[in-house]
């Protein structure tokens, strides 16, 4: 489970203030729910047999002898906290959250065993427009943070019903071939065949390729809804390709599922991932409500910006105060107070502990300051300060106390 250091969570403050601004600009409002859900919750809606439950999770007996698990995942929590608090009663919620999911993996680059996920999901929105919504939302975070390498793919499992005639076809196609199944197929050949159909391995390729197509299994009514959706995308722009392997890792999709998935990334290629989940709320007790969401890699995503190179700079200006001498350093503090209360949007860091004028500027350099501000005896005595601009190796000029700020406002355009 990574640390995250100073030096990295710059760039991920600056890509999640993005993504807040972009969501609550689509309406989508924050929730917060717990790490821990009881271990049920999760195999009742990913599913017993699905990698995840399986065997990635981190469960462990409470001192009740109740099992819990970290949550591996948002959409569970999320739907047991909207039925919990009647959420879903005669009105539509559009949810995100954002926070880190726990998943016993083996780590490498991209994948870890504490991640982090920013998760979409809309409730009680029948019609194909919000699925065509959040693919357009997405989209619109990809080009706010200069992401260009990135491809959208999608398929329709169709609702539950269709699914069910499909996956009989499938277990026949299957049964057809069944010498050339690997281990992990014989597996799910019974329990979760459309999962052999995201099989990563190579020598089965053309056999899942051949494989009958959930499309050509869709009942009129997911058919329908698919093409709209598709129709819907076209007339944005947003470039799409069918993947009639793509069946997502979590058994509780119906409808539309989707994915972008970038070359730039390694093995680790999907940024992003969701899709319907029409029978979910139902499932858990709560009342027949649509659902859909989908969720973003975090790591992978800050990954991607960096390597697009347009990193934010995040645009904090800032200020180191340099004081030599007791008096000096009690009028710093003081000035730098008033220099926080003017200027919200500064980083004001005040020298600690000492030291000479040049061990001071050496602080002041290694910390990246914009303006180093100077105080000794002699500008106490007369009342004035050394203002310095510090990345464009300025001069310093002596100034009057009293027109500090203005002389701050003048050098960081405030
Ligand atoms: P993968 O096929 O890469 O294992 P997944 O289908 O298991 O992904 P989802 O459950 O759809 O992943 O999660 C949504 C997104 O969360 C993924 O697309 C990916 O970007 C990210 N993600 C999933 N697992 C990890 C992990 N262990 N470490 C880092 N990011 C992850
Ligand atoms: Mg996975």
């Amino acid at each position: 489970m990574p640390t995250l250091l100073p030096a990295e969570l710059k760039l991920w403050q600056s890509v999640e203030s993005e993504i807040k601004k972009i969501l609550s600009s689509y309406a989508y409002q924050e929730i917060r729910t717990p790490l821990l859900e009881r271990t049920e919750l999760f195999q009742r809606t990913i599913g017993e047999q699905t990698d995840v439950v399986s065997k990635e999770m981190y469960s462990f007996l409470d001192r009740k002898d109740q099992s819990l698990s970290l949550r591996p995942e948002a959409t569970a929590g999320v739907v047991r906290a909207g039925i919990e608090h009647g959420l879903f009663y005669n009105q539509t919620q559009k949810f995100w959250s954002m926070g880190p999911m726990y998943r016993y993996e083996r780590p490498q680059k991209g994948r870890y065993r504490q991640f982090h996920q920013v998760n979409m999901e809309a409730f009680g929105f029948e019609g194909p427009g919000i699925d065509a919504e959040l693919m357009i939302l997405t989209s619109r975070i990809w080009k706010n943070l200069g992401i260009d390498a990135i491809q959208l793919e999608l398929n329709s499992l169709g609702t539950s019903e269709s699914r069910k005639n499909y996956r009989a076809t499938l277990i026949e196609y299957f049964k057809d071939h069944i010498d050339s199944l690997d281990e992990d197929s014989l597996l799910r050949l019974e329990k979760n065949p459309m999962r052999i159909l995201d099989s990563k391995n190579q020598e089965m390729s053309e056999l899942i390729d051949s494989a009958p197509k959930m499309n050509d299994h869709l009942d009129q009514e997911s058919k329908d809804h698919f093409d709209d959706l598709l129709e819907r995308l076209d007339s944005h722009g947003i470039n799409h390709k069918l993947n009639h392997r793509l069946v997502r890792g979590l058994d509780y999709y119906t409808k539309t599922v989707f994915e972008w998935t970038t070359d730039k990334l390694g093995a680790q290629a999907t940024v992003c991932g969701g899709g319907r989940y029409d029978d979910l709320v139902k499932q858990l007790g709560g009342k027949d409500v649509f659902g859909i969401g989908c969720a973003i890699g975090f790591e992978r995503l800050v990954e991607l910006v960096e390597l697009s190179g347009k990193k934010d700079q995040n645009g904090q200006p800032k200020i180191y105060l340099v004081a030599v001498g007791d008096q000096a350093e009690a009028k710093s503090s003081e000035l730098a107070e008033l220099i926080r209360d003017r200027f919200e949007d500064c980083v004001v860091e005040l020298n600690q502990d000492g030291g000479s004028f040049k061990q001071q500027f050496k602080r002041a350099d290694r910390s990246e300051s914009d303006i180093a501000l100077i105080l000794g005896d002699e500008e106490i005595e007369n009342e004035t300060i050394g203002i310095k601009t510090m990345r464009e190796d300025g001069e310093q000029e002596t100034i009057s106390q009293h027109k500090l700020l203005d002389s701050i406002a003048e050098k960081i355009g405030a």
